[in-house]
């Protein structure tokens, strides 16, 4: 052991899912930023992901405050819309970030070429698993754990996520540390905090991904209610457990 080894025991060795289960306990009722102190001095590699969506923004804020430079990344389906760039530029120089673009193998016209025009109106599982799912399972190969801004109040299988999980998809520790937050304590994190947003909240847009599978919702629509609207898709793939279920740690 090292000298870090014997300030930080719980960070040596490999992570399983046994290994994992008694911090699911310990980590449900402790604080985002409290979860992220201990995930960030515990696992190595480890990276942020954002779609640049208000849960992320709050998670990268404090995750910017407790590490210099964190491994933070976006997928980029080459689909996104010109706000979320603008977004992500404004966070960078605002929290001194530098975002990692993953991007499919595929590019948008050797898409086209070999499945046709609008994969994501005619096979969208399939759109997502070449332009976010596969690019993210090769990035996550190199990693120990990654954190994500999803929360249980978003609905469908996230109504059950919990702070700390495996990835049984991945093979990785998850780390969820908004999962027990509302929504509205994340747009208020946001305004206390001087926070950048994506413009298109304030037209209606709740949930912002790919522009083809986007649209603003009504008042009383659920938040994702505007990704892949008018089908059965609420997810694009990237969250959801390799059984179809969501099993949990
Ligand atoms: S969200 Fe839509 S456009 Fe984006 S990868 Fe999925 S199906 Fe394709």
């Amino acid at each position: 052991m090292d000298k870090l080894d014997l300030l930080f025991p719980e960070a040596v060795g490999e992570w399983t899912p046994d290994r994992l289960l008694p911090y699911r306990e310990t980590w449900r009722h402790r604080s985002p930023e409290q979860l992220l102190e201990w995930a960030l001095r515990t696992f190595s590699p480890i990276a942020l992901a954002t779609s640049f969506g208000p849960s992320g923004i709050v998670t990268m804020a404090m995750v910017a405050r407790l590490r210099p430079q964190p491994t933070t990344f976006y997928l980029d389906t080459g689909l996104l819309f010109p706000e979320t760039y603008r977004l992500r530029d404004q966070l960078a120089e605002q929290l001194h970030l530098q975002f990692t673009q993953i991007t499919p193998e595929l590019g948008l016209e050797a898409q086209v070429e070999q499945y046709g025009e609008a994969l994501w109106a005619s096979q969208p599982d399939l759109c997502c698993q070449l332009r976010k799912v596969r690019p993210l399972r090769h990035f996550l190969a190199s990693q120990q754990a990654w954190i994500t801004g999803i929360r249980r109040d978003q609905g469908g299988s996230r109504a059950t996520i919990e702070p700390v999980e495996w990835d049984y998809a991945h093979n990785l520790v998850k780390l969820n540390p908004l999962a027990y937050w509302t929504r509205e304590q994340v747009w208020d994190y946001i305004r206390e905090h001087d926070l950048p947003y994506n413009r298109l909240h304030d037209e209606q847009f709740a949930s912002i991904g790919c522009i083809p599978c986007t649209r603003p919702v009504t008042a009383h629509e659920p938040e994702r209610a505007g990704r892949w609207a008018g089908q059965v898709k609420t997810e694009c793939g990237i969250h959801i457990q390799p059984d179809g279920k969501v099993r949990r740690v």
